[in-house]
Parts: structure tokens; sequence; C-alpha cells
């Protein structure tokens, strides 16, 4: 695979050449076990040879580092990283909290491959919020009391996103996968349009998450939880790393839906399609009654979302961008 061409000496052409840089695989034994590794190598484009270039070293002792760590199943340092990030805690009361030695984690910071034991109780707390409170419970005495009380706080917010389903989760680390921002009322919008779109297209919802009527349109309110904290600006949340990869989990057909709405809603402001939703059935019918500005929390039901937008797709082709492009279009032309 060529990634990228540049110049550098070429000792065997003598002078400055135009490398490129490929991937190659290379056999290497640890601890009397044979690997397969693949390293990265600077090619010069004019004599064929493998040319020295600084910086390349270093760049393969990490991607090798990495592949040993996958081969054998153990933590990355990126995942230590994450750890300490979502649960808002430091190298050495991270290593306390676990059990373990002081600077044990910041050895593993420097590049210390853990063992398989310590290696799986670090897996544990990353995909497990109450295994790392059970922890942190055991070690209280450890870890000073503001250590203690930040991390017992961050470990419950996490908590709060799995209060959702996790087909929900699934969507919402798909629609995060696919936008560069998104804030939380644009994810509201979005949810509500794939799930009325998923229901229309199969005859069935995608989550089962329930859809309210509010002052600003439909909201999960579960959803509306998790990320009010970033009220009008874009997500941008740690706890990510805890679901990231978990949209492998949506068939080609769940992907597909999200993939039209995120394509064509997803390219609108939470403003915007705000403006759509006011302009569509349930919504009206669920402010039935309620003066501007009056809140409300009427139960916007997915047989009501479904029935709209199979109203929807009598008149536009909702399976194809194309056709809610149109839609949209003539949605927001409406007021
Ligand atoms: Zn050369």
């Amino acid at each position: 695979m060529t990634v990228k061409s540049r110049c550098d000496f070429c000792i065997e052409c003598r002078k400055q050449t135009e490398y490129m840089l490929q991937k190659k695989k290379i056999v290497k034994t640890v601890r009397d076990k044979e690997y397969t590794f693949e390293i990265t190598v600077a090619v010069c484009s004019e004599c064929g040879e493998e040319m020295s270039i600084p910086g390349l070293l270093d760049v393969n002792v990490q991607e090798v580092d990495a592949q040993y760590r996958a081969a054998e199943g153990l933590i990355s340092i990126a995942d230590i990283k994450k750890l300490m990030e979502i649960y808002k805690i430091g190298k050495a009361p991270l290593s306390l909290a676990l059990g373990f030695g002081e600077v044990t984690i910041p050895r593993y910071l420097e590049g210390q491959i853990p063992s398989k034991e310590y290696s799986d109780i670090m897996k544990s707390a990353l995909s497990s919020p109450s295994y790392m409170k059970q922890r942190l419970s055991e070690n209280k005495g450890k870890l000073t009391d503001a250590a203690y009380k930040k991390a017992i706080a961050a470990v419950d917010s996490i908590d709060r996103l799995f209060s959702v389903s996790n087909q929900m989760l699934r969507v919402i680390a798909y629609i995060f996968k696919s936008l560069e921002e998104v804030t939380p009322l644009m994810l509201q919008k979005l949810l509500y349009f794939i799930q009325g779109i998923y229901s229309a297209l199969y005859g069935e919802p995608l989550f089962v998450e329930e859809c309210r009527a509010w002052i600003h349109g439909p909201v999960y309110p579960e959803v509306y939880e998790l990320f009010k904290d970033f009220k009008y600006n874009p997500i941008d949340d740690v706890r990510f790393a805890l679901f990231e990869g978990m949209e492998t989990g949506l068939t080609a057909q769940e992907k597909r839906v999200v993939d039209l709405v995120v394509n064509t809603f997803g390219m609108y402001g939470g403003k915007t399609l705000e403006k759509i939703t006011h302009n569509e059935t349930p919504w009206i019918e669920a402010r039935n009654g309620y003066e501007e500005g009056i809140p409300s929390n009427e139960l916007l039901s997915k047989e009501q979302i479904m029935n709209y937008y199979i109203s929807v797709s009598q008149k536009y082709d909702i399976s194809t961008e194309k056709g809610l492009r149109l839609y949209i279009h003539d949605m927001l032309d409406i007021s």
C-alpha cells in the first residue's frame, strides 16, 4: 500500500530521491512465539531499495507494540489513557484504585507491557462502570477523598449511558462516527427521523425508547438526560470511548437508514431540523391545546411516528437521499 511520497537521501542512488511509504510483513519471535507484524518501510522510487528515514523506526516500534498487544489480547496504551480520561482519574490514583502499586500504571504508560492478569483488570474497568465502582470502593482508603469523589461521580455519569438500550447506543455511536459536529438538539431530531423512516420502510421500530413532544420538537428524554450538559454546543464526550465500535452491532439495513438520514437531514443544524418537525403532523397534533412556549410531555407513539412517515412515503421516495432531500425542501418551504 502506498501512503505518501516525499524526498530523502538514497544511499544506493547517492542522491536525493523520492520515496514511497509501504507496508511490509515481518516475522519476529517474542518469548519463543512467532508473530507476523506489519511495519512501514520507505522505498526509493528510482532504485527500489529500502531507505532509512528519520522517525520511521519510532513509528515501527509503536506499530509492532500495538500489534503484539492485539495478538496477545493485551490492553493498549491508548486504552489505558482512555481509562484515565473517562473516569477522570490520574495515573497514580488509578493504579491504587485498581489495587496495583502506585507506579504500575505510570510504567505501563511508558511502554512496559502488562501481565495478562493486570491487563484483564484494566479491560474490565474500561468496559464496566460497575466493576470500576467496586474496585474504587475496595481501595477507597488508598485514595485522597477528592480523587475518590471525582472518580465516583465519573463512574455514575458513565453508568447513566447504559440507561438507554444497546440499540440506541449503537445508533448514537454510528451518528457520531458519521458526522463531525452534533448538538443535543440535532441528535434528538436525527434519532426521530431515523426511527420514523426505519419503521415506515420495514414495519418495526429501530429502537425501543419512547418519544415525547417538547417545546423544541420530538425528544427522547433518556438521551436528553445523557447530553444535556452540552446545551447548544456540539457534543464532545469522553464517555464515547466506552462505546467506540458499538456501531458494528447494527445490521446493514439499519446502517443504511442511518446513512440516509445523516446524509440528508444531517446537513442541517438543530434549529432548521426543529422547523421541519414543527411542520409535521405528529408534533402538531401532540401540541394541540398547548400555547406556544408552554412545556408539554405528550407521547409521540412509535405507531404515530411510523404512520406519519408511511404517509410521507406515499408522496416522496424516503428510501433514497433524493426523495428525502425533496421532502426536506418542501417542509422548509411551508412556513
Ligand atoms: Zn535509490
